[in-house]
């Protein structure tokens, strides 16, 4: 690849269920609930990792990190995200910025946004202001409307090093 700027979309979801942590982009967050999945089920993060894939045509986070190996039981999904960034960062590209919305009911993610942008820029290795979450609700409708999921989408653009 020798194209001077690439984009990728990402998009994630996971079922909230009782009984699991909620970690959000690598920072836990006190709530009733947690996601349910192989990994930690960081839906922000796993939405973000497909789009630095994406991006880099590099498929998909299933595809490097497949939820049938028991290697991903449980891990934190920052382990995923530092891995796509080595794999772009070996294809010649460097992160530019970083834009992600969280689709949650509850809790408010507010007051952990900039603990959230922190802790995904280090891993990143960008800056704070190269990466912007956004929260919103589902306005009740479906099933993150009605608390039984949260879902995430994530656009990053890579640029040559
Ligand atoms: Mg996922």
């Amino acid at each position: 690849m020798n194209e001077s700027s690439r984009i990728g979309i990402g998009y994630d979801i996971h079922r909230l269920v009782e009984g699991r942590k909620l970690v959000l982009g690598g920072v836990e967050i006190s709530f009733e609930k947690g996601l349910l999945g192989h990994s930690d089920s960081d839906v922000l993060t796993h939405a973000i990792c497909d789009a630095l894939l994406g991006a880099a045509a590099l498929g998909d986070i299933g595809a490097h990190f497949p939820d049938s190996d028991p290697k991903w039981a449980g891990v934190s999904s920052l382990k995923f995200l530092e891995r796509a960034v080595e794999l772009v960062t070996q294809e010649g590209y460097r992160v530019a910025n970083i834009d992600a919305t969280v689709i949650a009911e509850c809790p408010k993610l507010r007051p952990h946004i900039q603990a959230i942008r922190e802790s995904l820029a280090s891993v990143l290795r960008i800056e704070v202001d190269q990466i912007n979450i956004k929260a919103k609700t589902n306005e009740g409708l479906e099933s993150v409307g009605r608390g039984e999921a949260m879902a995430a989408q994530a656009v990053a653009l890579l640029i040559i090093r």
